[in-house]
Formats: structure tokens, C-alpha cells, sequence
């Protein structure tokens, strides 16, 4: 039997931040250091804690982070203009409005706000749709980590049966792109998909991205095929059944340790990148 392969997203997560050390101070050399402004709006515990570990992988590499708390009750209006006032911020490089905002909020409207230029996190419709059409600047956090694990490890897409089980905007849409523009065949399955077992046994990839826990079942899975679990529940459990996927599959990541760590060296890369193309236009001018 071949030896399977545990994709580990920690050992990703930390070769992309080593890498990226070397930029910060380049950047930092010339007089700029990366910005990320986190806006956390309201009381959640999970939110918070999210936008806490997100601001300290900034600090620990040199990025600063711009830590906006607002209260639970805060307008719409209240927040685009909050938005807006980092939009015109010209020492911040990147926005990430953290979600999901208090049901009140008009959350598509907000994310609508930030600049194409700042929309490190792709949450934007523009930022989505120039992802799908194979330009876009920054793919959702997500599914760009999911995309740098399998090159990390060398998995091809090209020519792949690549099923994704999901399609929220910011998850199993775009991978379902990224996937498709790496050449892959893409099924996109979702709660109105008949016999999923099926698509799933046909798969050479599977991207699960249901948020259901255990969900994938080991026996759905073709022999050999690559697992990558988006999936993060209560507890640390991902959206597929692991031990039992384990058995089937060629390659997995695990939860935790897998596409949740590379998911915020995601987001510190695009707010490098998002500094440098800053630097070159001010250079060009
Ligand atoms: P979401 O917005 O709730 O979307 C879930 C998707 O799964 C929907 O498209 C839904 O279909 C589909 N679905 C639900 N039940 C299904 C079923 N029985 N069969 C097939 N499809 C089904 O969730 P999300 O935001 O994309 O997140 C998905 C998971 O990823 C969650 O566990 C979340 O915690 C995790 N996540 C992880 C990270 C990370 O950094 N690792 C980041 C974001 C999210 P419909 O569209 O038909 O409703």
C-alpha cells in the first residue's frame, strides 16, 4: 500500500510566512510597513477570538494591525463610514470586516464598501468575479489556502475530477473557480444535490466546504482520492468523518493542523501583496 499523505497546513502555513518575512522588510526598508485594519463588530466570542489571532500573525511578522471594535449596536451607516474611512487611509493596506455582522447590518452592502485595492479577505462581488475570471488580485482567504496546499505538495488539478461540496461566496464558489482555472473538471455540490455519495465516488479531488461535522463519509470516497477539509465546527471537527477517510484516501488534511492555519497566511500574503502594488504605483508616478 502507498504511504498516504497527512497535508500538513501548519508546515504550509509556515513555509508561506517565511517567505513572506523577506518581503515585510523590503517593504519595511523603503519606508512602508504593511497595514491590515480588522473591523470586529459586536460581542461574539468566536469573532472575536478569529480577529485577535489574526491580528497577532500580523504583529509576529511585522504587519501592523489595526484593531477596530465596534459596538453590537452599530448602524449600516455607521459601519460604511467606518469602511470608507479606511478605504481613504492611505497607510492601510488591507481591510478584513469580520463575519458574520449582527443580523441587523446589511452585510453585502458592507463588504461592497471596501476598495478592490484593500479586499484582501475577496469578499467583494468585483474581487469574486475577477477570481473567476482568472485575474482576480485576491481570491477569498479559503480557498487560496486550499490551492497553496496542493502546491505545496505537488497536486495537479489539471485534468481532475474536482468535487466541491458547498458554495458559499467566500468558500466553495471561489474554489470551484480556482479549481476550474487550474483546468480541473469541477462539480459544485450543495443541499439540493441528488445522490452526492455518487459525485463524491466519482472524484479525484474533494473539497469539503459544507460546515457539517463528520460529514463526508469515508466509503463515498474513490480509492486514492485527495481530501482537503475546509470544514471547522465546534470542537475542532472538520466536515469529513477523518479516520474513516483516512483509509481511502491518497492525500487529507487533517482538522485542526490542515487548511485552517494556511487560511490566515493567506491573508497576510495579500496584505503584503497589496503593499507592494502600492509601493510600485507610488515608484511609477
Ligand atoms: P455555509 O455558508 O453555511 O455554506 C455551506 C454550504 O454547504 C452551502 O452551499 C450548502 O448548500 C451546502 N450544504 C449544506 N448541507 C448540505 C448537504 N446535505 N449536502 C450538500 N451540500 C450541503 O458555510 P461556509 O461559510 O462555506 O463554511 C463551510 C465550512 O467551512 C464551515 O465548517 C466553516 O466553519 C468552514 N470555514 C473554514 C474556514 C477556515 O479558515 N478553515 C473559513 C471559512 C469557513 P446550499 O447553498 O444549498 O445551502
Amino acid at each position: 500500500m502507498k504511504d498516504k499523505i497527512i497535508l500538513d497546513g501548519t508546515r504550509v502555513a509556515t513555509d508561506v510566512k517565511e517567505k513572506l518575512k523577506a518581503r515585510v522588510d523590503h517593504l519595511k526598508n523603503v519606508g512602508v510597513t504593511p497595514c491590515l485594519a480588522t473591523i470586529l463588530v459586536g460581542n461574539d466570542p468566536s469573532s472575536a477570538t478569529y480577529v485577535r489571532m489574526k491580528g497577532n500573525a500580523c504583529e509576529k511578522l511585522g504587519i501592523n494591525s489595526k484593531r477596530i471594535h465596534l459596538p453590537e449596536e452599530t448602524t449600516t451607516e455607521e459601519l460604511l463610514a467606518v469602511i470608507n474611512e479606511l478605504n481613504q487611509d492611505s497607510e492601510v493596506h488591507g481591510i478584513l470586516l469580520q463575519h458574520p455582522v449582527p443580523n441587523h447590518i446589511d452585510e453585502r452592502k458592507a463588504f461592497e464598501t471596501i476598495d478592490i485595492e484593500k479586499d484582501v479577505d475577496g469578499v467583494t462581488s468585483l474581487g469574486y468575479g475577477q477570481t473567476a475570471l482568472g485575474f482576480g488580485m485576491y481570491p477569498s482567504c479559503t480557498p487560496a489556502a486550499i490551492i497553496a496546499i496542493m502546491d505545496y505538495y505537488g497536486i495537479e488539478a489539471q485534468g481532475k475530477h474536482a468535487v466541491v461540496v458547498g458554495r458559499s461566496p467566500i468558500l466553495g464558489k471561489p474554489v470551484s473557480a480556482l479549481l476550474l482555472n487550474r483546468n480541473a473538471t469541477v462539480t459544485t455540490c450543495h443541499s439540493y444535490t441528488e445522490n452526492l455519495a455518487d459525485h463524491i465516488g466519482s472524484a479525484d479531488l474533494v473539497v469539503a466546504a459544507v460546515g457539517k461535522p463528520n460529514f463526508i463519509q469515508g466509503e463515498w470516497l474513490k480509492e486514492g482520492a485527495v481530501v482537503l477539509d475546509a470544514g471547522y465546527n465546534k470542537g475542532n471537527i472538520g466536515d469529513v468523518d477523518y479516520e474513516a477517510c483516512l483509509e481511502k484516501a491518497s492525500a487529507i488534511t487533517p482538522v485542526p493542523g490542515g487548511v485552517g492555519p494556511v487560511t490566515i497566511s493567506m491573508l497576510l500574503k495579500h496584505t503584503v501583496e497589496a503593499a507592494e502594488k502600492k509601493v510600485k504605483e507610488i515608484s511609477m508616478n
